[in-house]
């Protein structure tokens, strides 16, 4: 069986990584494309050997989440055998000054692309499969993932494209650019990671819906189940940190630095958060 990582280095396909919620398997996806093919095995596969979760990174790779033991070498032989090596890592992407737009974006009078982004990065494998099936009728018939947690479809009837993003947005989405989920990045937290003094998730989509009108690029928010930091690696307004006995706060800073607040309810979070931005 291929080396499993315990902690503190990257998974990819040949070494997992050992996490709260079964072993972490990352695909490093070349240039970010996707073919809608290899999607669907993707989709296909997180459900069969994973728990059907699949993360978009920071570095815009793909990841199963929930795979066991042992079932880890029936995945790698399969995904091998559809083609699925040991990419390099790509570099990873500073948090830009604006983010991509999402929605329909034109590129003549009736053809443009589709982006779509991703809460926290998260998706399912129905959201992927559907993803897949929308490229291959409509699009190019490939996916390009960004690492601003979105996903683009190229080349698209502006009408069709438009049916698209409805149903998108009933199928959880992410279609509007300023919707405040894009502005808060959040990693697994607990139970999922092994190493999470605390939940992780919830906060942020409560901070999401408590400060919509607060929150643009220049304030963002970061969730951090551990002061690790992994879901973003630069400053942020306000870091938030899971401890043993609550939550801390550090303002324009990363998850690594001393805190401004310590110990802080999920509730007395949402204040002070809201009275300081
Ligand atoms: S930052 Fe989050 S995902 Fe990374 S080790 Fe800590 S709890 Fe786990």
């Amino acid at each position: 069986m291929n080396q499993i990582l315990r902690k503190g280095w990257c998974p990819t396909l040949e070494r997992p990584m050992e996490t709260g919620d079964g072993l972490l398997v990352r695909l490093h996806i070349r240039y970010g494309i996707v073919s809608a093919a290899n999607a669907l095995v993707i989709a296909d596969c997180s459900t069969r050997y994973g728990n059907g979760l699949i993360d978009l990174t920071s570095r815009g790779n793909l990841q199963f989440r929930g795979v066991k033991h042992k079932e880890y070498e029936a995945l790698f032989t399969e995904l091998t055998q559809h083609g699925f090596t040991q990419e390099p890592r790509p570099e990873r992407s500073l948090y830009p000054d604006y983010l991509p737009s999402l929605g329909y974006l034109p590129v003549d009078v009736d053809r443009g692309t589709i982006g779509l982004g991703l809460a926290f990065g998260r998706l399912d494998a129905a959201m992927l499969k559907w993803l897949a099936e929308v490229a291959q009728h409509y699009g190019t018939g490939a996916l390009c993932l960004s690492p601003w947690r979105a996903v683009y479809i190229t080349q698209v009837k502006k009408a069709e494209a438009l049916r698209v993003i409805e149903t998108a947005k009933d199928k959880g989405f992410i279609t509007d650019s300023h919707d405040s989920l894009r502005m808060i990045q959040t990693c697994s937290g607990a139970p999922a990671c092994s190493s999470a003094l605390g939940p992780t998730r919830e906060l942020a989509f409560a901070l999401a819906r408590t400060l919509p009108d607060l929150l643009d690029a220049k304030h963002t928010i970061h969730v951090s189940g551990c002061a690790k930091g992994c879901a973003c690696p630069q400053k942020s307004s306000a870091v938030i940190v899971a401890q043993p006995e609550g939550y801390d706060i550090a303002w324009n800073e990363t998850a690594s630095a001393s805190p401004d607040h310590i110990a802080l309810s999920a509730e007395n979070i949402l204040n002070t958060v809201r009275s300081a931005l």
